[in-house]
């Protein structure tokens, strides 16, 4: 069956530097302000890369466009600006990148592993994990929502922080959705697009994407691209329990108080403390202090209070 045969030799060409052992990134969504939880994962993600002497990268994952909320884009940049980030290229914007997500549909439907899907939302109903029931229908792309085939096989990985984390993807999820009927690139594809065409070896992000990275080696695999290396940090929790989010309204960072948050942000991860300083120059001792051995082996951080 087609879904075991070896993986495809992949068709885009790379971006990155693939001499690099370590190319990391921070890749948020503009879908609202950054906020702590947000810090926590930029300062991570650059002093891991930087201690490794690697190289640290910014993009903006913005295809979802119903879901850009004005001005978090430009709060994005600003803040990079504020925290004194120096990224080793240029920001790249996934939405200028739509033709590379769409190459990468292409050689899957070359080799039958994506087809078209009609069903509707309310045809799926309250069923999270999809049946296959438009699989073998051979229906044409265009117009309709792509998903991606997957297989009963258990997909695990190793995460730095978190452990062995495993899915059987068809027994946990089901074919999944590269593009919407709208039109719209799924995440999980452009993600898995854009670390392999920029020369990504390492990621470092939230807990709560690691129900994703199974998908993401998978969709990796398919497109004959190499496994990266995962960290998965605890998330910032409020004082009532709640992940900070956009979605419960966790306070946009204050640009002005870049010196602190840095050093809360810090404090968070359990790392030695740094002296109040330009943020260039706090980042640069935490970067010489930086100890991923200290970080709390969980999903969650409690006691943090802004
Ligand atoms: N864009 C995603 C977010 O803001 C993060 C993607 C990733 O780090 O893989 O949640």
């Amino acid at each position: 069956m087609l879904l075991n045969n070896p993986p495809l030799a992949p068709s885009l060409p790379k971006e990155g530097d693939s001499r690099m052992a370590y190319v990391g990134r921070f890749a948020p969504s503009p879908t609202g302000p950054l906020h702590f939880g947000s810090l926590i994962t930029a300062v991570a993600s650059y002093c891991d890369a930087r201690a490794h002497h690697g190289q640290w990268l910014v993009r903006i994952e913005d295809t979802d466009i119903p879901r850009i909320s004005p001005g978090s884009e430009d709060h994005i940049l600003r803040s990079i600006d504020a925290f004194q980030f120096d990224p080793d290229a240029d920001i790249i914007f996934q939405k200028n990148r739509l033709n590379l997500y769409e190459s990468a549909i292409e050689q899957l439907h070359q080799h039958g592993l994506v087809y078209a899907c009609q069903c509707t939302r309310k045809m799926l109903g309250s069923n999270h994990i999809y049946q296959g029931t438009c699989r073998n229908l051979n229906l044409a792309l265009k117009d309709q929502a792509i998903r991606v085939k997957v297989s009963d096989q258990e997909i695990c990985f190793t995460d730095r922080l978190q452990g062995r984390h495993c899915s059987n993807l068809q027994h946990d999820l089901g074919d999944f959705v590269l593009k919407r009927r709208d039109g719209i690139i799924n995440y999980q594809l452009a993600v898995v697009v854009d670390d392999y065409l920029q020369g990504m070896t390492h990621v470092v992000r939230g807990a709560d994407l690691l129900d994703n990275t199974e998908r993401q080696i998978w969709l990796g695999k398919l497109l004959g691209y190499p496994q990266l290396q995962y960290m998965h940090l605890p998330l910032a929790m409020n004082d009532q329990g709640q992940k900070l989010s956009k979605q419960n309204m966790a306070q946009a960072l204050d640009l002005t108080q870049a010196q602190q948050l840095l050093q809360q942000a810090l404090r968070a991860l359990r790392q030695p403390e740094v002296e109040l300083n330009s943020p260039a120059q706090m980042l640069q001792q935490a970067v010489a202090q930086w100890n991923t051995g200290l970080i709390p082996h969980s999903t969650e951080l409690h006691g943090i209070y802004l």
